[in-house]
């Protein structure tokens, strides 16, 4: 038998385990851009702007006019496994905001250097906590987010990270599932200082087309469906426009945008057999759930969920888009009122 030297059993610093929980939260720099985002949309914003330099690396800025974090509460926001959004399992059951695990903060301020500024309704001023501690600092109501020197700490990870281009390709993509699903939010994106993405608060047709490919909106069905406690809503790309790629394809749980091969299959049954294999149809679809009969907590990225009614869900998405696309199949129009 081989002989160890044992070594004792010790708890892990604080520090530490962030920083192990960090290597699941914070893939590359665009796991970053979606919980600050996430963080902003849960707060109630009706403005984001996200500033990205060196692909995120060197710095990720997040600004929003949400409800702000009071003085008081600015240290708590940055330490782990503490959240205002939910308290008790009760409401872990039901949970509508996109966030709950309390650890993205904490988790990006172990690996990266991180200074959050908040102003709350009715302050004098903005206060700002970093590696100086609390300190009171300029803002406007709201809360902005400052990372910088991601990875720094942990060059293993910095090494899997592709070009800055890449990076940033990432970044903006998660900035557009956020946008997608928030349409009435105005929204800014900017890369190095150049403006690269600039959204007025719109509605949801409009939101779509300022992101989906340009041929989308002429070649696609609307899709809509409603049935005890599940909404479907969006649209479905024709037959005639799918792609060899699957880079337009977006489903969204409860505002979330998630991937689930489940909610794949019912949607690719719903196009039947008009898709050559390998064509990768178009689509971009808001699934509202209950919140009760689905489990978000799956995965620390939150980008899984679990349906209750698998089953019964995909009943649902399948003859959704099969009513849509139906008048396209049989070479009619889709009627004007539907
Ligand atoms: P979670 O979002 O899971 O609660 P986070 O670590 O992302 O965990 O954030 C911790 C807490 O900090 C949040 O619960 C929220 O109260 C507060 N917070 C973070 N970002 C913002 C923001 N942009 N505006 C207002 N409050 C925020
Ligand atoms: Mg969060």
């Amino acid at each position: 038998e081989k002989s160890v030297a044992r070594r004792p059993i010790a708890e892990l610093s604080d520090q530490l385990i962030s920083q192990i929980a960090a290597g699941e939260v914070v893939e590359r720099p665009a796991s970053v851009v979606k919980e600050l985002v996430e963080n902003a949309i849960d707060a109630g914003a009706g403005r984001i702007e996200v500033r990205i330099e060196g692909g995120g690396l060197r710095r990720i800025a997040v600004s929003d006019n949400g409800c702000g974090i009071p003085k008081e509460e600015l240290p708590l926001a940055l330490r782990r496994h503490a959240t205002s959004k939910i308290h008790s399992l009760l409401e872990l059951e039901s949970v509508a905001s996109l966030g709950f695990r309390g650890e993205a903060l904490a988790s990006i301020a172990s690996i990266a250097g991180l200074v959050l500024t908040s102003r709350v309704p009715g302050a004098d001023h903005a206060w700002s906590i970093g590696p100086e501690g609390v300190q009171p600092a300029s803002g406007e109501t709201g809360t902005r987010v400052e990372v910088t020197d991601l990875f720094f700490k942990t060059p293993a990870r910095r090494k899997f990270l592709k070009s800055e281009a890449t990076e940033t390709a990432h970044c903006l993509r998660e900035f557009e599932h956020a946008a997608l699903s928030h349409p009435g939010v105005e929204m800014r994106f900017f890369a190095n200082g150049r403006a690269v993405s600039v959204l007025p608060a719109q509605s949801a047709r409009e939101r779509a087309n300022a992101i989906l490919p340009h041929d989308f909106a002429q070649a696609s069905r609307e899709v809509f469906a409603e049935s005890e406690g599940l909404k479907v809503s969006g649209w479905a790309g024709l037959p005639t426009a799918a792609r060899s790629r699957s880079d337009a394809q977006y489903f969204f749980v409860n505002g979330r945008c998630i991937r689930d091969r489940m909610l794949l299959h019912a949607l690719r049954q719903g196009y039947s057999d008009v898709l050559y294999n390998g064509a990768q149809p178009s689509f971009c679809l808001f699934l509202e759930v209950d919140p009760s009969q689905v489990d978000v907590n799956v995965h620390p990225t939150k980008n899984e969920v679990r349906f209750r009614e698998s089953q019964r869900v995909h009943q649902f998405v399948f003859h959704a888009v099969e009513a849509a696309l139906a008048p396209a199949m049989s070479g009619g129009q889709a009627p004007e009122s539907l």
